[in-house]
């Protein structure tokens, strides 16, 4: 059975992009066949997993508004996933597919032909909520939120699960909310545990284990066109192997997922 995973909140630098790499990386680590799709104008997850977005013939741009086979567009990266890459035409995207009937269906059916040569496929979502990430909420059967401990990093969560519950309710009535993952986490304050209480009472989010520490050796990982994984060890991999780890038991149906 794929899982396919969305990746979203539509604020910016709350380490999306960070979190579909290394999770992918810890899940082939574990085994599994992994796609991520690069679904931003921005392109970090391309550019970071060692391919130049500028040099690309094609990307997800011509799978979404033209008839390119999805297939036909993959690449290799370093960690073992394979890459469904964005352009910065994607910024055109939303005009071109403004007018056109099912435009949040697009991903959905370019990814259908894929699904079984996988086992996860995860989707980094643009930082907004317009028609790229409703088609990655569409195509999606889980979203996962990562959410950065700081004050105000409610703001702009209750407009998301409205989206995600109006998905539910018109695109994709299977898309199920997983959670929220609390990312570049300090453990050494108690401000960082109460903005996850808050966040969690107000909205009844379940908080997803482990937190992701912050660490720098993201920002070095990121520059090496590889993932922290491929490093030496640190608390930042061993975090989103721990999150690897309590996916795979929760799809396998082996347990619940564990939260904070
Ligand atoms: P988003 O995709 O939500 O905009 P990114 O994944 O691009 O966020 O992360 C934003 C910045 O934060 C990047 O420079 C990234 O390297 C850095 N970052 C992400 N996670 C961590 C972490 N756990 N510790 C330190 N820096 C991090
Ligand atoms: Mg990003």
């Amino acid at each position: 059975m794929t899982t396919v995973l969305a990746v979203a909140n539509q604020k910016g630098g709350v380490a999306k992009t960070t979190t579909v790499a290394s999770l992918g990386a810890a899940l082939v680590a574990r085994g599994r066949r992994v796609l991520v799709v690069d679904l931003d104008p921005q392109a970090c997850l391309t550019f970071s997993l060692g391919h130049n977005p500028d040099r690309l013939d094609r990307s997800v741009y011509d799978v979404l508004t033209g008839d390119t086979p999805a297939a036909e567009v993959l690449l290799d990266t370093a960690d073992g996933m394979r890459l469904l890459p964005a352009t910065i035409d994607l910024a055109g995207a939303d005009a071109v597919l403004l007018l056109r009937p099912g435009r949040e269906f697009g991903l959905k059916r370019a990814l259908a032909p894929l699904r079984d040569a996988y086992d996860v496929i995860l989707l980094d979502c643009p930082p907004s909520l317009g028609i790229m990430t409703l088609n990655g909420l569409t195509a999606a059967d889980a979203v996962l939120v990562p959410l950065q401990c700081e004050t105000l990093a409610h703001r702009g969560v209750g407009q998301l699960l409205r989206t995600v519950s109006e998905v539910q309710q018109i695109t994709n009535p299977e898309l199920s909310l997983l959670g929220a993952l609390p990312t570049l986490f300090d453990s050494r304050t108690t401000h960082a545990r109460d903005v996850l209480a808050d966040v969690s009472d107000r909205y009844s989010l379940p908080v997803l284990a482990p937190p992701i520490p912050r660490t720098v050796r993201f920002a070095e990982a990121s520059a090496s066109g590889a993932t922290v994984l491929s490093g030496r060890t640190n608390r930042g991999a061993e975090a989103y192997r721990g999150l690897a780890d309590n996916l795979v038991g929760f799809w396998a149906g082996e347990r619940e997922l564990l939260t904070l």
